[in-house]
């Protein structure tokens, strides 16, 4: 494939690994705050090819597995009602709420949805007038451009029978309060590079500063994800607390400038909770008072619906770097990618779904 293929290459990867080999002389923890990071880590073997002592401890970068379970909850009470077309991006349709899932209450009857993109959703409106059309918008500063382009345009075209469930959050807020954890071993950041295409790199030199961490932005292929790990391990070996940007390809600094002047004028920040972590202050974004009317978690009042999370998971200490997932005692067990009891089991983005795909035979047989 080309332009793809070339980002694997194993000449290349073993000389980037004879460079990380070289400038390593201690151990260090960093985190990479992109699911897909995690996946392609854990899918390629990168984690076993570095030096005794680096550790790539698996942050909370999977979209769906951060969204949390009262919000599923709040999906699956708007997807039953009458009269409701409730549109979604595949993903989310096997992630299960308390009781059931998505796929089960389309099964049930209701008009659920998969759509590609949350403009579809917003044509089923058009030429659905007499229904409403709910879009389910997830995850972080890299999907969140189009779900604010759908409403923006549904508000221009006055298309009211549409309305977008808001799950957005944000990547600083969470490195911070990761590094506010008294318990915090992280001493480094891979920063998601698809986050940093759209809101570019100015957000984290302070972080960089206050913390104390080099931070690094990165892509996804196993190429990128060692000249990442290559230029953080430089600065960690310097004690430069500094931002670099290993995939300068797809980030340009100030990001997509039009896609943040989208973002600024219809969400605003507000507080959000993360599932396996919490609720993290000023760490998501809502619909923005010009565009409230498009709140569907208002138009459907199901603000008050709250779930409590299994008590058998440890997916908060996995996302920590506590520990890794094959050392929860349900792994593989009560716990497995088609019965999720948390959130980085819910998708194949999740550590612990990475670990179940290309760890599970190894880690069993240890
Ligand atoms: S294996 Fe399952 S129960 Fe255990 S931490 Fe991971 S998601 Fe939670």
């Amino acid at each position: 494939m080309k332009y793809l293929d070339e980002f694997s290459d194993p000449v290349l990867a073993r000389r980037l690994l004879d460079q990380i080999h070289a400038v390593t002389t201690r151990p260090w923890a960093m985190m990479e705050v992109c699911g897909g990071q995690t996946h392609s880590i854990i899918r390629h073997g990168i984690d076993q090819l570095l030096p005794d002592g680096i550790e790539l401890i698996h942050g909370p970068g999977c979209p769906v597995c951060v969204t949390p379970l009262e919000m599923i909850d709040r999906a699956l009470a708007i997807a039953s009602r009458p009269g409701v077309i409730f549109c979604s991006f595949g993903d989310m349709l096997r992630v299960p709420g308390s009781g059931r899932d998505l796929f089960t209450v389309k099964s049930q009857g209701a008009d659920v949805r998969v759509v590609y993109s949350p403009l579809d959703a917003l044509e089923i409106a058009k030429s659905h007038p007499d229904r409403e059309v709910v879009f389910f918008g997830i995850g972080f500063e890299t999907t969140a451009p189009a779900n604010a382009m759908t409403v923006h345009q549904a508000r221009r075209l006055g298309i009211r029978n549409f309305s977008l469930l808001v799950s957005h959050v944000l990547v600083p807020p969470a490195i911070a309060a990761i590094m506010e954890s008294p318990s915090c071993r992280v001493q480094a950041f891979l920063a998601a590079g698809h986050v940093c295409s759209v809101m570019g790199t100015d957000q984290y030199p302070a972080l960089a500063a206050k913390y104390g961490v080099p931070i690094v932005v990165t892509g996804f292929e196993p190429l990128d994800i060692l000249e990442g790990i290559r230029q953080t391990v430089v600065l960690l070996e310097a004690g430069r607390a500094e931002v670099g940007n290993a995939y300068p390809r797809a980030v340009p600094p100030a990001g997509n400038l039009p896609a943040r002047a989208m973002l600024e004028d219809v969400f605003e920040v507000a507080d959000r909770t993360w599932r396996g972590i919490g609720m993290i202050p000023g760490s998501g974004w809502r619909l923005s008072e010009r565009y409230r009317e498009f709140d569907a978690e208002e138009r459907f009042a199901v603000g008050e619906i709250h779930t409590d999370e299994s008590p058998l998971c440890r997916a908060g200490e996995v996302l920590q770097g506590h520990i890794k997932p094959h050392e929860c005692a349900v792994f593989g067990k009560e716990c497995t990618p088609r019965n999720p009891l948390g959130a980085t089991m819910v998708s194949s983005e999740g550590a612990c779904a990475a670990y179940y795909a290309y760890r599970r035979l190894e880690l069993v047989s240890l």
